[in-house]
């Protein structure tokens, strides 16, 4: 059984075919163009699935698309928003168009939603029927997988980690709340806890990673911070704490709600390495009841970027069982 895979991204759209015989295609990809609205993304995914069936025999049948989207999808196929990147996305109903043009059934979900879907059939989450996947980038999102089954709420808005509160008194978040997880584990959010660790250290230039980043603040990023972690700098390993800390009680919130088997963290953060989990580990079972922090593990993501067109691929193949 073939289905076609659509991974939409802020800058592009990426797909796949791929099939239960362990087939997969070569992945086209082409810009979303997110400036110019809705409609112009959902023409860019036509084209994208156009491309994709010239380059298959056609003897080949598809048997559905799926699709993972930044955001909320209603289950008729709406979006609802949450997707900061692409103006002119919400309100967009995906399904209608789509099916009317290619005549086989449509799936969307969210991309982290997706993303777990993925680390679940080919990846960290093989084996886990109950799994949390965190998705660490220029925000933190939230995928479930619970009994085997993605779980996405009635709205597909569950999973929302990234707007568990996880320090009452904490960082404003732009949703209107405080303390928010993705106030501290977004890669924006490490990068700004990272100058303020540093401004303490004005007036010493204590370390190598302070004096750097007070002398070119804007060429900060996450990854630089982590290499500096890496290298054993003191100041960037307290950053590494703070920001690790926050993580793992969010983490334990959420294992204490879902009891899962395996978290999974991915995303443009975990790039760089084991570092993160190895402090998390360390804190998780202070914010976790024991009985379910022994019962999970925690691992890196394995599929990289390839997730968001296998999961859409895998969510289509589940849609049509
Ligand atoms: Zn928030």
């Amino acid at each position: 059984m073939y289905s076609i895979g659509i991974d939409i991204g802020g800058t592009s759209i990426k797909g796949i075919i791929s099939a239960d015989n362990g087939y997969r295609s070569e992945i086209v990809r082409i810009p979303t163009e997110a400036t110019y609205g809705g409609i112009r993304i959902l023409d860019n995914i036509i084209r994208v699935i156009e491309h994709l069936m010239q380059r298959v025999d056609s003897s080949i049948k598809i048997s559905g698309i799926g699709i993972g989207s930044p955001g909320f999808i209603d289950m008729d196929g709406t979006v609802l928003g949450g997707a900061g990147n692409l103006p002119g996305w919400e309100g967009i109903q995906i399904y209608t168009p789509l099916h009317q043009k290619f005549g086989i059934p449509v799936t969307a979900s969210n991309d982290v939603t997706v993303m777990a879907l993925a680390e679940y059939c080919y990846g960290a989450a093989r084996g886990a029927n109950n799994c949390v996947c965190i998705a660490l980038g220029t925000g933190v999102g939230g995928g479930l997988i619970i009994n085997g089954q993605i779980h996405g709420g009635t709205h597909g808005m569950a999973g929302e980690i990234g707007h568990i509160s996880v320090d009452t008194n904490g960082r404003e978040c732009n949703c209107g709340q405080r303390g928010c997880l993705e106030q501290y584990a977004a890669a924006p959010s490490i990068v700004a806890i990272a100058k303020a660790e540093c401004e303490k250290e004005k007036n010493y230039h204590s370390t190598a990673f302070a004096k750097r980043v007070i002398d070119s603040p804007d060429s900060v990023t996450a990854k630089l911070v982590y290499e500096y972690v890496a290298d054993g700098d003191p100041v960037a390993c307290n950053v590494n704490e703070i920001i690790c800390e926050k993580l793992a009680r969010g983490i334990g919130i959420v294992a204490n709600i879902i009891a899962p088997d395996r978290f999974v963290l991915g995303g443009g953060v975990m790039m760089s390495g084991d570092i993160i989990i190895d402090t998390v580990k360390r804190y998780v079972s202070r914010y976790c009841w024991r009985s379910i922090y022994e019962r999970f593990d925690i691992r890196a993501a394995e599929l990289g970027e390839d997730a968001g067109v296998l999961g859409a691929a895998a969510l289509a193949m589940r849609g049509i069982q």
